[in-house]
């Protein structure tokens, strides 16, 4: 994909370009045909597993969001870029334990999946002396199930309850709430899944009226996800291509 000294070759950019013209159209048309401003929709590259030459060719092209999941692999991914000068605003979306909560602080400008109190607390701690506030979402489970991550709507769980944990962020030093992620549950529809967090949204914006952000959506169902109200695309494979391995 790249040459030796790391530039990227001109067939890779050209790739990359044709990937990112074909998803901004389908968030022009998604906007268009939900009545929406195409400007409240903001697309993050995710790219996890892709190398940092890829991050450098989407900045060159536009692109100031980059997404990853995984600390070991955005650490040193977003330091390399880092070093060549550019500084994209970083979202971490994927899960995050809470001893990587010090490494992610260093990097991360958002984490889109605070789905504890315990992880918020932790995260809260992390970014005591960044400096800036850190932008954390709280990821929300669609399907109610826990072993899959996000916190739970509807439960007055202490733990995992959403209420619970968008107060814990909401209340921290830290951390500035800025509203909801999730992911649509293996099996179900997406429009299903994204008229149910519609619904979540909506009450916890009653409760959290300045946050205002929803994750939601990637390459299979950015257009659904944008059509329940999706401000943030977290978008990889549609951009860069399949990916290798499943993460
Ligand atoms: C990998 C990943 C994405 C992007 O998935 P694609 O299907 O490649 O667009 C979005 N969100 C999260 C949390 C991810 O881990």
């Amino acid at each position: 994909m790249t040459d030796r000294d790391g530039t990227v070759r001109p067939d890779r950019r050209a790739e990359i370009a044709a990937g990112l013209a074909q998803v901004r159209a389908r968030i022009a048309d998604a906007c268009a045909a939900a009545g929406r401003d195409r400007a409240t929709v903001t697309m993050i590259a995710v790219t996890k597993t892709y190398p940092a030459a890829d991050v450098l060719a989407l900045a060159s092209l536009g692109v100031h969001d980059m997404g990853e999941n995984r600390d070991q692999e955005a650490a040193g991914k977003a330091a390399e870029v880092a070093a060549a000068g550019v500084r994209p605003r970083w979202h971490f979306v994927g899960r995050l334990q809470r001893n990587k909560c010090r490494s992610v602080v260093r990097y991360a400008d958002v984490v889109h999946s605070v789905d504890s109190v315990r992880l918020a607390g932790a995260l809260d701690a992390a970014a005591a002396d960044r400096g800036r506030p850190l932008d954390a979402l709280v990821q929300v489970s669609i399907d109610g199930d826990p072993s899959r991550g996000g916190a739970l709507p509807g439960s007055a769980d202490p733990d995992v309850g959403l209420g619970t944990v968008a107060a814990a962020v909401a209340g921290s030093g830290a951390l500035r709430l800025t509203g909801l992620m999730a992911v649509a549950p293996l099996g179900w529809e997406p429009e299903r899944a994204f008229a149910r967090l519609a619904e979540v949204v909506a009450a916890f914006r009653a409760e959290h009226p300045s946050a205002t952000e929803v994750s939601a959506g990637m390459s299979g169902d950015l257009d659904v996800a944008i059509g329940h109200g999706a401000t943030q695309v977290r978008v990889g494979s549609a951009l860069l291509g399949m990916r290798p391995t499943l993460r």
